[in-house]
């Protein structure tokens, strides 16, 4: 770069401002714009925080949800609107799985998608209002300068206790130009992942983690628009960002490890676990690898996503359940995802699309996989790991079962059964019905089959079919267990006598 006549002080301290009457020819693409005009007016010379707040209003006009890929949560979206709304860095806060990550990104997609930048610049620097000397050395001194598009700009900065201030702020120095360095060289100035989320959105993924040096410079960068250089020197460094932080209370005790300086302009937002089992369900489902990666429904019934999602929501609430008392360290959203995922998995792999029990492992340890690992046993505790990995699935059969049963109408009650009763074959005095695609087209010419089978699913292809058999004799088996008894991938039945049946039923 032309480097006579450059004033390095005055580009370094000073700020510089592009208007329609002082700007140098400005071209994109090889095009000259005006970028005062339409289409370039709407991406420049506005912040990241304006930028969500037109568009948090109008999203609001509209009736619409800013946040259409948060479940739930209405408190704490309302909050999150209230403090982009006054400009406030954000600190979520809570434990591992329940969604800080997909809240940052959903806060990103208030960005317009693209924002029009000084073509090369490192930290996109607005072409009206540029931070970074080169940039002001370029709009200051050059008759032409190029501009680009850049896409949203979210940048997330991983908290970690070896991160250096390079890794964070980068590496400025002023006493390098002085020494004859051309602008754009790497010794000058190659920003850090902080300074990278300039226009955009700048996510501290366990802002605790950051080391409490770096915490004090982030400080700096943020509040009182400056970086101080290895060397010494105090720079100006508008950056333009919205800061959105996390930490998970579980990652300490007593203190926070967030400095005080930094928290106290935060305003902390608790993100806890999904309010209800609806919200956890549809949390599952939405981040199963079939439809994240494939876009494909899981085909997962409803019964068995109540059941995975509960075995999870179980091992969490101690109002709710006693096994949740032996856990200190309790599966988050992850497990019920997981949980989804290789229940959904074994079913193909068993060749269905549609999961049915045996899935879930002969004792359990499908299940398990997604479970065990993420739950940590509360000290003291008798029973393994695994033995409580089994209750927790238990337990949510049952419960599940229990809501089934009494789904079924009671008029079909006796029908269903008799007709199960009738094609199950006689082993050893007791009949016994093996769950598989065989038994479809038999069980489709019983009405009573078809009622009870559509009283819980509605109308189903034949595997969703064969599962609504499955959970309705299991239901069957729960509540009325001198009947029906689960066994290798079936039910050993007992013949139901006709003033016991459905009479105990509607009691
Ligand atoms: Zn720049």
């Amino acid at each position: 770069m032309e480097r006579k006549g450059i004033d390095i002080d005055s580009l370094v301290f000073e700020t510089v401002r592009l208007t329609s009457g002082n700007a140098p020819k400005l071209y994109l693409n090889g095009e000259q714009v005006d970028v005062w005009q339409e289409p370039y007016s709407n991406y420049h010379s506005k912040s990241p925080v304006d930028y969500v707040r037109e568009r948090i209003t109008t999203l609001e006009k509209e009736g619409k949800d800013p946040f259409p890929d948060i479940v739930g949560k209405e408190t704490e979206k309302e909050l999150v609107k209230e403090g982009l709304f006054s400009g406030s860095p954000i600190l979520l806060r809570g434990e591992r799985g329940y969604g800080k990550t997909t809240f940052a990104k959903a806060i990103g997609k208030l960005l317009p998608e693209k924002t029009l930048t000084i073509k090369e610049c490192k930290i996109y620097d607005d072409p009206v209002q540029p931070t970074c000397f080169s940039c002001k050395a370029k709009l200051t001194y050059q008759e032409r300068v190029e501009l680009i598009f850049t896409p949203r700009i979210w940048v997330r900065i991983p908290g970690d206790p070896m991160m250096t201030t390079r890794q964070l702020i980068g590496g400025i120095s002023i006493q390098k130009i002085r020494e004859g360095y051309d602008l754009d060289h790497p010794e000058v100035f190659i920003p850090g992942r902080a300074l990278k989320s300039n226009r955009g959105v700048g996510y501290f993924d366990e802002l605790g983690a950051v080391p409490t040096s770096l915490q004090t410079l982030l400080h700096e960068l943020f509040e009182e628009n400056q970086v101080t250089t290895t060397e010494g020197d105090i720079l100006p460094f508008k950056i333009s960002t919205i800061e959105l932080a996390s930490t998970n209370p579980a990652n300490y005790r007593g203190t926070s490890p967030i400095k005080e300086p930094l928290l106290d302009r935060m305003e902390t937002i608790e993100i806890g676990p999904p309010e209800t089992l609806e919200e956890e369900i549809e949390i599952g489902k939405r981040n199963t690898y079939v439809k994240k990666v494939h876009d494909e429904d899981p085909k997962i019934p409803d019964w068995h996503l109540r059941i995975l999602a509960r075995a999870v929501r179980l091992g969490r609430n101690q109002k709710e359940s006693e096994i949740a008392k032996k856990i200190q360290v309790a599966p988050s959203c992850r497990a019920t995802i997981k949980l989804m995922d290789h229940i959904k998995s074994k079913a193909v792999r068993n060749g269905r699309e549609v999961p049915l029990f045996i899935d879930y492992g002969k004792d359990f340890e499908i299940a398990a996989l997604a479970l065990a690992g993420r739950i940590e046993v509360e000290y003291g505790v008798k029973e393994s790991k695994k033995e409580i990995v089994n209750a927790l699935i238990e337990e949510a059969i049952r419960r599940t079962a229990k809501e089934v049963y009494d789904k079924i109408p009671a008029e079909y009650f006796d029908g269903f059964y008799s007709d199960v009763f009738t094609i199950a074959s006689r082993v050893n005095g007791d009949k016994f019905l093996s769950i598989e695609r065989s038994l479809i087209e038999n069980l489709k010419q019983s009405k009573a089959t078809n009622v009870a089978v559509k009283a819980i699913a509605g109308d189903v292809d034949d595997e969703t079919y064969l599962s609504a058999i499955e959970i309705l004799i299991h239901s069957i088996a729960v509540c009325t267990p001198r009947y029906a008894a689960r066994k290798d991938g079936g039910y050993i039945l007992r013949e139901m006598v006709e003033s016991e049946g459905r009479m105990r039923r509607v009691q």
